[in-house]
């Protein structure tokens, strides 16, 4: 950014950070301090921050201040501006000689030290991007070392920093560090969980295809495992999304997390449509921007209001997620693998092999029809997950299935796969593909064409449920490495198709 100049702090602009320029003006006359550019409570708690820090370094602040932070119009945070404020007013009273240009940030503790802030990833872009140095909390260096290029110091207190200036101390330069191609251990392995073959090939699919999915079954069935256990399956995330992950995280106000792992985000019903969507006061990323580039997890699914339900349509068509408010709207990336559970009925135990259900045919009625929506359209898988009987959890003692990494390594070669085959018209997976790509390059064995007219009749099957069980054959496919979509792809398709995990719970399908 050229427009850089001075002493300058950062705004949040979505993932971005943007330069705030800090201009002080001491007059003679009675003290006052005036900030122009931040909401009258900031300025208020911030002011005393400042002030009661430049003390704790001798410097007494006399006569009348005006500190200005351009441009005005934009939305700001108190915390983030209290170090380039403290530094211009240090200029402006004489206390330090500073004419270069760069880039500071941190909240000010009353005794001078520095305290993390959020943002420090955007800000060392930014820094990166105008060639300004940039001064940071210690407590941030961890983060700011993983974006490469950047001159940054790391800054325990005021004093330091002033010392740093005068030349009596050196401030240690934060080496940068690379992403490691490091082993992450997920929580769950596919082979810690017992049974359950049909729901752990389900999300082999959805992993390998990116497929949304939604698992139906009784509380007490495994549906959370399996969800956490699909983490370990997904490809590691490359440098480029590790980074947006980074920047969106650092924006909410959490550390990084090490490792490639993708991220896992679940959300509860209760959950207010800022939490989930982002916005708010406070202009934070949401769960679902939190859950970019990984799982994001809504357990019983149909308990969520609309407003939260349609919310989430954007993202899931277009990875990212626009929040508006009074200054204009702003957008987080919310690139996720939606993964949705589900009793089969209120009571929670229809179909179950053991409880019987207790719900009346309309009570079964309101709830189906409850599930019925805009995202269930995104879902292109469905799968129930049974509760297994007692002897079934005898008898598969010690036999589990495959480990998470024998699963991952063939999620990878399928999407290599797909990678390659849609590279040309800019698609990475097969859930992506709008209907008349699909159909087009559909590349399928002339067999199938019949199979597919027929099933079509019998199931009274939807163009979109159509469309669905194509998509998910054509992953059925590349994870068998077969160039051509055969019967036995699209017969497995079919067994994942809307309403098939309710098929036990005497719904039909
Ligand atoms: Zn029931």
């Amino acid at each position: 950014m050229s427009g850089m100049k001075g002493i300058c702090g950062i705004a949040l602009r979505g993932t971005q950070a943007v330069s705030v320029e800090v201009e002080v003006e001491i007059t003679g006359g009675l003290f006052s301090i005036t900030v122009v550019g931040l909401p009258d409570t900031a300025v208020k708690e911030a002011r005393e921050r400042v002030r009661a820090a430049l003390r704790g370094i001798g410097l007494t602040l006399r006569g009348r201040i005006a500190i200005n932070l351009a441009p005005a119009d934009l939305p700001k945070e108190g915390a983030l501006l209290d170090l380039p404020m403290a530094v211009g007013l240090a200029k402006a009273a004489g206390r330090i000689e500073y004419s270069k240009h760069a880039l500071f940030m941190g909240e000010l503790a009353l005794d001078g030290r520095l305290r993390w802030v959020r943002g420090a990833v955007p800000a060392a872009v930014l820094a990166r991007e105008s060639g300004a140095p940039l001064y940071v909390p210690h407590a941030n260096e961890q983060e700011v070392a993983l974006v490469s290029g950047v001159e940054a110091y790391a800054v325990d207190t005021l004093l330091d920093l002033m010392l740093h200036f005068s030349g009596q101390k050196t401030l240690p330069r934060i080496e940068s560090r690379t992403f490691e191609e490091m082993d992450f251990a997920a929580d769950t392995d596919f082979a810690d969980i017992k049974g359950q073959f049909a729901a752990k090939r389900a999300l082999e699919i959805a992993a390998a295809g990116h497929h949304n999915l939604l698992m139906t079954g009784s509380p007490g069935s495994g549906k959370t495992l399996l969800a956490r256990a699909l983490k370990g399956i997904l490809p590691p995330l490359s440098d480029e999304e590790m980074m947006e992950v980074l920047l969106v995280r650092s924006t909410a106000g959490l550390p990084a997390e090490p490792g490639r792992a993708r991220p896992f985000r679940s959300a509860h019903h209760t959950a207010s449509a800022a939490a989930i969507c982002g916005g708010g006061a406070s202009m934070r990323p949401g769960e679902v921007s939190l859950a970019d580039r990984g799982v994001l997890f809504l357990d019983e699914f149909p308990e969520f209001s609309r407003d939260v339900l349609e919310s989430l349509r954007q993202p899931l068509e277009d990875g990212s997620i626009t929040v508006s408010r009074a200054a204009g709207s702003i957008t987080y990336p919310a690139r996720v693998l939606l993964v949705t559970a589900c009793n089969p009925c209120p009571c929670g135990y229809s179909g179950d092999p053991v409880e019987p259900c207790k719900c009346s045919p309309s009570a079964l009625d309101r709830y189906k029809r409850k599930l019925s929506g805009p995202i269930l359209d995104r879902i292109d898988l469905h799968v129930a997950v049974p509760r297994l009987r007692p002897e079934e959890l005898v008898s598969l003692d010690g036999d589990c299935g495959e480990r998470s990494s024998d699963v991952q390594s063939r999620v990878k070669t399928a999407r290599q796969i797909q990678q390659e085959r849609w590279k040309e018209m800019g698609y990475h997976c097969n859930a992506e593909l709008p209907e008349k790509i699909l159909r087009k390059h559909l590349n399928i064995e002339p067999d199938v064409k019949n199979f597919l007219a027929n099933t079509m009749k019998s199931l009274r099957m939807s163009g979109r449920g159509f469309s669905r069980i194509l998509r998910v054959a054509r992953t059925v496919a590349d994870l068998d490495g077969a160039e051509k979509i055969s019967v036995p792809h699209v017969a497995e398709s079919l067994s994942y198709r809307e309403g098939c995990a309710f098929s036990g719970s005497g719904w039909g399908a």
